[in-house]
Parts: C-alpha cells; structure tokens; sequence
C-alpha cells in the first residue's frame, strides 16, 4: 500500500529521522495560513508547495489546467495561495502517472531547505527495500540524488551503492558508515548521515514496510542531513497489525476496479490486453493467460476469484472485467477441486442473467469435479456462452471469437 509524502514524513519523523518540515493543505487560503505557520516555527521565508500524488515525478510534471509545475518554489508568503490554486484541484501528468495524470487533492507547504550556507547544498539517493531473492534488506544509496534511480541503475550503474542487512542481525554500525563513507560524506554530515539511516531502518522495520525511498536526502549547506521526498510502500500483509497506518490508504488513488474487486475478495490487476480472464487460483490464472498469449490474444487482466468461487464472486468478477472497454471476450477458467463444476455453472448463468446484456462472447471452461455437468447446464442455459472442457480448446475457442 502506498501512502503520501506527507503521511510518510510524519512517521519518518516519528521515529528520530531529520525531515524537511511542512503542513499539508487542501485550499489555496489554507496553504497560505500553513506557509505562515511554517514561518513561525521554522524561520523559513521560501516555500515549497508539493502536489501530494501517488506518484513520482512532481518536479518536472505538470498541471493539465495551469501548466504548473507539481513542485513550486514560492520566494514570498504572497506567492503561495497562487501559486497553490494553479495546482490544488488540477490534474497532474509525470512520468509515472501516464497520460491521465492524477486529481490533486492537497498540497504540502514544506519549508525551503536549499538555503545558502558554507557549502553547497547536495541530493543523494538512499532507499530501503525487502530483497526477497536473498531474504535480507538492502539499503541503496547514490551520489546521484534527485535523479530517477531507473536511469541511474541503467546508464551508471557504478554509482548505486548497496549493503544487505541481514534482518535477524540488524544494521550494524560500520554498514552505516559504508554507505555513509561510500557517498563521500565527512565531518558533520558524515555523523549526520550515519544517525540518518539508522533512525530509518529503524522505522521500516517498526512499520514493516516493503519499501522506502527518499529522493533525495539532501545535504544542507550547512551540513544537515534531511529527507526532501518521502516514498513509503507498507506490506498490507502485515496491515492487521498497524490499524492506524491502514487508516492511511487513500482509495482515490488506486485504480477503482482494483478497489472493487479487493472489496468482493477478488485479486485483480487491470492489463492493456482484449480478453477478460476469470480464473480461481494465482498459477491457474498465469497459465491462463500464458494460453491466450499462446492462441493470439492478449490478457486484459489477470483475475484470481479465489478458492470458493460462487455465484457471487462470479457476478462481481463479471462486473469488473466488464468495465473494461477494451474487453472483447471473455475466458472463464475455473478448476471444480472444493468447489464443484455445475455450482460453478449455475453461478455463471445466474451471474449472465442478472447481469443482463453482455454483448462479448464468454467462453467458459470447468474442469474438475463434475465437469461435465457444468458444461451441460452451460449449453442448456441458452445464453450465448460457450463451453470448453480443455485449455486449449477454450483457448482456441477465444481465437475463433477475436478473429
Ligand atoms: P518528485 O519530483 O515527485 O520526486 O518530488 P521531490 O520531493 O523529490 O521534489 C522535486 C525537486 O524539487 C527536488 O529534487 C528539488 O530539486 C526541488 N525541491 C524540493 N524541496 C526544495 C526546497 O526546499 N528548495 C528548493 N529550492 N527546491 C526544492
Ligand atoms: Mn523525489
């Protein structure tokens, strides 16, 4: 689960990590009061005013309606509630967002960090993430903050720094001062540097994380060592033990189909393909999809309804595949093991008839447990669903449907 730079900067914070401080907003007369705000607790005179997407890329992005920048330099308090209103409702595009772009609901009015000092200021890169090939944590850093790390890895991979932290161990001091030392820090900022990314392997674990990035840490010019950008990704595995971080998800803006479906107990990612699949079981829905490949299609999603599937699961599973306006057919592909074949059937034409007019063929194959059955009350039923018993009939039988 992902959740805002503002909401990840507050726990950061809570857990000792030195932040770029800011007050969230949600109008331009808002943000104006939190910029003064910011003055009275910071000192600070310049404000950043940060669009807060689920995406990255705000800098170089911009506001469909207003042409600004997702990240703005205010250099006056006057600045701010213009400068806050040309991004606030606005529909931001980045390269991460694709053309679409997303709603912006909030900004964060963040203090101005890139003050002149005795040096100057400096962006790193330093991320934290689960290794599941090694079972281990690792941290990366680079010297090439500010930058996409995509590019970094692709056109300078010798600048990406790594250290694995074996999870029964913990971080050990000198690993810190490896990355530390290895970012060509010295003095203060080194030490800065060190406390850094302990106080935040500290907070992934304690809020068991799967990832966090912060892009960039910056390096003051007078030798401060803070997180400027804030990406935390949270294992919504472990959700049930962090009801307050759960509180955290902002359903606006996660793909709506995927929240549905995760509301009727269903796994569903949405793909750019024309063949809706509905399957029970991960591996079943893979090898699905690895077929309709095989026959010429193009999986439009991958869809898992989960062990009991039912006639319930069926119609939700059947209403979400069909708001897909790319869907041309559809492959049901159910595996009758707990679940019997004509329950199955019966759910799929009384899913059909509720459902009412669906204009794409279907394409049902059941397998298992009194397949034949199911495929009898799918011929019987009169609706215009096709049955198949093997894979690579049903297969084939999208092909002929596509063609
Ligand atoms: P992203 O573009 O979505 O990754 O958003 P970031 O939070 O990383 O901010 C983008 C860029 O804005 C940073 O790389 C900085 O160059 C700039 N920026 C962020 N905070 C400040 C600040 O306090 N002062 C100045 N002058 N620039 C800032
Ligand atoms: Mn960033």
């Amino acid at each position: 689960m992902n959740i805002h730079e503002y909401q990840a900067k507050e726990i950061l914070k809570s857990y000792g990590v030195k932040i770029q401080e800011g007050i969230v907003a949600d109008t331009p007369e808002k943000a104006h009061e939190a910029a003064k705000e910011l003055n009275r607790e910071t000192g600070t005179s310049w404000y950043v005013i940060k669009a807060q997407i689920h995406a990255g890329g705000r800098g170089k992005g911009k506001i469909k309606e207003t042409g600004s920048n997702g990240v703005v330099l205010a250099k006056s308090l006057e600045e701010v509630k213009p400068k806050s209103e040309a991004i606030i409702g606005g529909t931001l595009v980045t390269h991460q967002t694709g053309e679409v772009g997303k709603k912006v609901g909030k900004v964060l009015i963040a203090q101005d960090v890139y003050y002149p000092g005795p040096s100057e200021p400096k962006e790193y890169y330093l991320s934290i993430l689960l290794d599941r090939a090694s079972g281990q944590n690792v941290i990366m850093a680079s010297t090439e903050g500010g930058m996409d790390i995509e590019t970094v890895a692709e056109k300078t991979p010798e600048k990406i720094v790594k250290e694995w932290i074996d999870p029964n161990v913990g971080l050990q001091g000198f690993q810190a001062r490896k990355v530390a030392f290895a970012l060509g820090l010295e003095g203060n900022a080194f030490k800065e540097m060190v406390k850094f990314i302990f106080s935040l392997y500290k907070a992934f674990n304690a809020i068991d994380a799967s990832m966090f990035e912060i892009n960039p840490v910056l390096k003051t010019s007078d030798d401060k060592i803070l997180a400027v950008d804030s990406k935390v990704n949270l294992d919504e595995n472990a959700l049930f033990r962090h009801k307050d971080l759960a509180e955290l998800r902002d359903i606006t803006e996660e793909d709506p189909a995927e929240v549905e479906a995760g509301q009727s107990g269903l796994s569903y990612v949405k793909l750019d393909g024309n063949v809706g699949c509905m399957v029970n079981g991960a591996g079943l829905a893979m090898a699905t999809m690895d077929m309709i490949k095989l026959s010429g299609g193009d999986p439009a999603n991958f869809l898992d309804v989960g062990g009991g599937a039912n006639a319930q699961t069926v119609e939700a599973g059947f209403r979400i595949i069909l708001k897909d306006p790319n869907v041309k057919a559809i492959l049901i592909n159910i595996f009758g093991g707990i679940v019997r074949c004509d329950r199955v059937a019966n759910g799929v034409v009384e899913a059909y008839k509720k459902i009412g007019k669906i204009d794409v063929p279907i394409i049902v194959r059941l397998q298992g447990t009194n397949a034949e059955e199911g495929a009898k009350i799918i011929e019987e039923s009169g609706l215009k669903v096709t049955s198949a018993i093997l894979l690579k009939d049903a297969a084939e039988k999208v092909k002929q449907v596509l063609a």
